[in-house]
């Protein structure tokens, strides 16, 4: 076989100078940018070579507390839950094109500081980032309340309404997704927010912020500050005016979040966390399909999603004949400089995670899985990872009980459906899981006994911003994206009235 990835030579040239500068890197607070009350910076790195792109304000809990009074005093004075809906709206359509007319910056500097695809950025991400903020913004104005008849005398209805200041804290994987998704429904249903990013990928968020503010947004009603997990992310998740917390992140960090919203005000949480999702190749499938689905499902975004199929279950009648076909598809994989044209994969996010991600390799071919392929870094510089492929993995090897995040396939054998249903549910985890059969009686009982938050049945990581995303068991609380996601944001209001003339009921 041929391998079609870059040699370790093309991964050192010197590499492709991206096409926007970094203007902005102070905290956003109260609609201005501003150093942080300690002065302190820190580096945020191309993951490309390790080098540094910017230097960035790190907020500490005195400027999260700056971030959340600004936020407390949009809500309770400003005009932020105050404005007609309708305002909001525009504002959040207004801001909808503007990152649509800068899409190709953004793009950019999200590839930058992560490291993922510019393609991928400029052709998927951005505009999925322009999709959700219109329709959220097209609910802003169909959030209402209900008449509920009660036995007596009286009118009663409910009101929706803001719960008020929403913390916010964010992974690196897809900076500006995980943005918007916490964003969107926040403010269309009138809230406002003081959101944390993650310390490796810190600047897109800042360019999208500023573009709110040029559509309007009145200041204080979207504070972004960039710093670290326990210092800025604990301060938010901890701080008594914040009312709402919403997280994405692992589920240890998310054991911590939830911990702390509950010992300081108690407010209410979302969490978004970890998988270690179930890809089910069952016999009837086309197998060249199957290969490519399973491929895209495990490899794309370097293999950093938290839904990825990470477990891919193929029947034993054509295990063979997928495993030769899919470790061919990963010796064909693209990997490079993520600004070069056709790239499919780039490097991974920083040292930790490529040294977490070897490890996890080092412990398949320890634990008695077949390498197939890869399993080595490419080049000397930044964090690229081979595409990896293990068969012959067992159900208790760590590489198929816990989230490697990165760019390895494990295949696991199966028999029959009671036997993977079984296995595949038998996970801490309960993200997502993919499916792939002709049989529409098999999709049927798969996806009904998964017990996961989302079932791709032959696609995988269909995401649109009307389908709701998140996870059973320990991958998460809540649903974040589409109608499920406003819950998150309102709370109910009962008002009472009593009917002076009964008559009239
Ligand atoms: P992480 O939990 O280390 O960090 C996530 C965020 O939490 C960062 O902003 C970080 O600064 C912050 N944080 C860390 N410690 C904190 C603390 N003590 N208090 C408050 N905030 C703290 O996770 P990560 O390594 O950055 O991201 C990868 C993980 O995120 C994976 O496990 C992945 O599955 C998960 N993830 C889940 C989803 C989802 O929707 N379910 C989406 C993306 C990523």
């Amino acid at each position: 076989l041929l391998s079609k990835y870059s040699t370790a030579a093309a991964i050192d040239e010197q590499p492709i100078k991206p096409s926007v500068q970094v203007d902005h890197t102070q905290l956003l607070i109260d609609g201005k940018f501003v150093d942080a009350a300690s002065g302190k910076t820190f580096p945020t790195l191309d993951p490309r070579t390790g080098e540094v792109i910017a230097h960035v304000a790190e907020g500490h809990s005195e400027d999260v507390d700056r971030a959340v009074a600004a936020a407390r005093k949009a809500f309770d004075q400003g005009p932020w839950p105050k404005f007609p809906a309708y305002e909001r709206q525009k504002i959040m359509l207004r801001a909808a094109d503007l990152i649509e007319k800068h899409n190709d910056q953004i793009a950019a500097l999200e590839t930058w500081d992560n490291g993922k695809p510019y393609e991928q950025s400029a052709q998927i991400e951005i505009p999925m980032l322009v999709r959700l903020f219109r329709y959220y913004a097209g609910w802003a104005d169909k959030i209402h309340g209900l008449t509920v008849p009660a036995d007596g005398p009286y009118h009663v209805q409910t009101l929706h309404e803001p719960i008020g200041v929403a913390g916010q804290i964010i992974p690196w994987n897809f900076p500006l997704l995980m943005f918007a998704w916490k964003v969107g429904p926040a403010l269309a249903c009138g809230n406002t927010v003081v959101l944390k990013t993650a310390e490796q990928t810190p600047l897109s968020a800042l360019y999208v912020a500023k573009l709110f503010h040029e559509a309007g947004l009145p200041a204080g009603v979207l504070n972004i500050i960039s710093g670290f997990g326990p210092t800025a992310g604990a301060a938010l998740a901890s701080h008594m005016d914040v009312d709402k917390l919403a997280f994405t992140g692992s589920t240890d960090t998310g054991k911590v979040v939830l911990q702390l919203a509950a010992k300081s005000n108690l407010k209410p949480v979302t969490l978004e966390l970890g998988g270690k999702s179930p890809f089910i190749v069952c016999e009837d499938a086309d197998i060249d399909e199957a290969v490519e689905l399973a491929h895209f499902a495990l490899f794309f975004n370097q293999g950093q999603c938290c839904c990825a199929g990470s477990r891919t279950f193929v029947h034993e009648r054509v295990h063979e004949e997928f495993v030769e076909k899919a470790k061919a598809r990963a010796l064909k994989r693209a990997v490079g400089d993520p600004f070069k044209s056709g790239t499919e994969q780039g490097p991974q996010i920083d040292s930790k995670q490529f040294e977490k991600i070897l490890k996890y390799i080092r412990s398949g071919v320890e634990n008695g899985a077949t390498l197939e392929t890869g399993g080595e870094r490419l080049g000397s510089k930044g964090y690229y990872i081979q595409p990896t492929v293990f068969s012959n993995v067992q159900d208790g090897m760590q590489i198929a009980k816990e989230e490697i995040f990165g760019p390895v396939q494990t295949i696991l054998k199966f028999k029959d459906l009671g036997e993977v249903i079984q296995r595949a549910n038998n996970s801490k985890y309960g993200l997502a899981a993919g499916v792939f059969t002709k049989n529409i009686d098999t999709a049927n009982t798969l996806t009904r006994a998964l017990k996961v938050g989302t079932v791709w049945v032959n696609c995988f990581d269909t995401f649109d911003a009307a389908i709701p995303f998140g996870g059973y068991k320990m991958s998460g609380q809540g649903r974040e994206k589409g109608e499920y996601s406003l819950k998150n944001y309102l709370q109910v209001k009962a008002v009472v009235t009593p009917l002076k003339n009964p008559a009239w009921l």
